[in-house]
């Protein structure tokens, strides 16, 4: 018998569930784009894009994955042979600056390892030390560790230094699912995919950026036609936005998933995925009274609100992963670059995304889920870990973290 027939469940982070009604408003006849819908659409999107994160500022779209915008941000920001200083908290700051570091900018990255956010004391240390710095670069969620930094914090330290650098930060995993405000919190630039909290196909990278950021990479010398952010920021022209023909159906898709971003709101939509993240967190506490299940990060307030990374013994991780996904139909993240003395592949690690376009039965299910496999496998664990998420759920939407949807009658 197996017991995965039915909808599949991709909970890996990203790419995340694409709703059906993206799915279906890019099912459809290959647009003009020349002139109408298509085009009609972008200045609507890019400003409700911009809406989603926080800021009234720039906005280049690129046709490409995160890494893409890691490089696009490099290109416009550095020159060559400028310091870089990166503060690491897992895999996708090091990711960042090793894109920096082959394009010839000179990096200097302090890891705060794999499970702890940034230290503010370690970075003084590292912006005393750097005050030329062009830029500081910093992971708002980081997607392997689940660490959750505060950009403000990161900002004010910046400002109390009299740091001239910009702030970048990468918020790929976090965008539309942890608060996240640009403006307000003075990030200079800021990075997105498509296919995490924007629940659409992997594809479409984006680079939101202040003022300052467009002036300073005016004398940038590594600007080329392909990444340079200013005729996608100021097109004149419609193919000017994408440097050629456009990411058709993706727009149509994104422009659907922003539209469900705003139905639901901003506020709320954070407001539930940190209900769902408490769910899995108290899931988590239950199951570790007994036996070696435990959270990446000890500190709730530094967990990202996407996605969790968590670890059990030995190679458990690994055989539950695989349960979960062959016999139940629920597939769960793999440890990313949690190898380890002992535990060279990472088996012990995995991750739960809770990302995007995620409600209370699919994130009770996935929980539901591991925990039958716990079961089924003979993995040690603690009891009443449903019942801590039905309660972690009841209680946020008591509180009024989530409010409830008007019933149609
Ligand atoms: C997923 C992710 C990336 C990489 O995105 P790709 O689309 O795989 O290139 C970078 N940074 C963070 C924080 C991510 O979560």
């Amino acid at each position: 018998m197996n017991l995965s027939n039915g909808r599949q469940y991709l909970a890996i982070p990203g790419p995340s569930v694409m709703p059906d009604r993206v799915l279906a408003a890019m099912h459809r006849a290959a647009p003009n784009i020349y002139e109408g819908d298509l085009v009609d659409m972008v200045a609507g999107l890019r400003k409700d894009l911009k809406a989603v994160a926080c800021t009234s500022q720039n906005l280049a779209i690129y046709i490409g994955n995160g890494h893409a915008t890691w490089e696009a941000t490099n290109t416009n920001v550095f020159n060559r042979g400028d310091t870089a200083v990166i503060l690491a908290t897992g895999r996708f700051g090091h990711g960042w600056a090793e894109n920096a570091r082959q394009l010839g900018i000179n990096t200097v990255v302090t890891d705060f390892g794999k499970a702890s956010p940034i230290d503010l004391e370690r970075a003084e240390a590292a912006l005393r030390a750097n005050p030329d710095a062009k830029a500081v670069m910093v992971t708002h969620v980081d997607t392997a560790t689940s660490a959750r930094n505060d950009v403000a914090a990161v900002r004010r330290l910046m400002d109390d230094l009299g740091h001239p650098g910009l702030l970048m930060v990468d918020c790929i995993a976090s965008l539309a699912c942890d608060e996240f405000r640009m403006d307000a919190w003075g990030a200079d630039v800021m990075i997105a995919a498509s296919q995490k909290g924007l629940m659409t196909p992997p594809g479409l990278g984006f680079v939101f950026f202040s003022e300052r950021a467009r002036e300073r990479s005016k004398a940038s010398d590594m600007r080329t036609p392909y990444w340079d952010w200013t005729p996608r920021n100021e097109a004149t022209w419609f193919y000017e936005n994408w440097y050629g023909t456009a990411p058709t159906h993706h727009l149509f898709g994104l422009r659907e998933a922003v539209t469900m971003i705003h139905e639901e709101g901003l506020e709320n939509v954070w407001a539930r995925h940190d209900a769902l993240a408490h769910a899995v967190w108290a899931a988590a506490e239950a199951w570790g009274k007994d036996g070696a299940f435990r959270l990446n990060i000890t500190n709730p307030d530094q967990r990202g609100r996407s996605v969790t990374a968590a670890r059990l013994s030995g190679n458990d991780g690994t055989r539950l992963r695989r349960w979960t996904e062959f016999e139940a139909g629920v597939t769960l993240g793999i440890g990313l670059g949690m190898a380890e003395p002992g535990d060279p592949a990472g088996d012990a690690y995995f991750r739960i995304a809770h990302m995007g376009h995620v409600n209370a039965p699919m994130t009770l299910g996935a929980l539901a889920t591991m925990d039958a496999g716990m079961k089924a496998l003979g993995i040690p664990h603690g009891s009443g870990a449903l019942d801590a998420a039905a309660q972690a759920l009841a209680s946020a939407q008591s509180a009024g973290q989530s409010a409830p949807r008007p019933v149609a009658v």
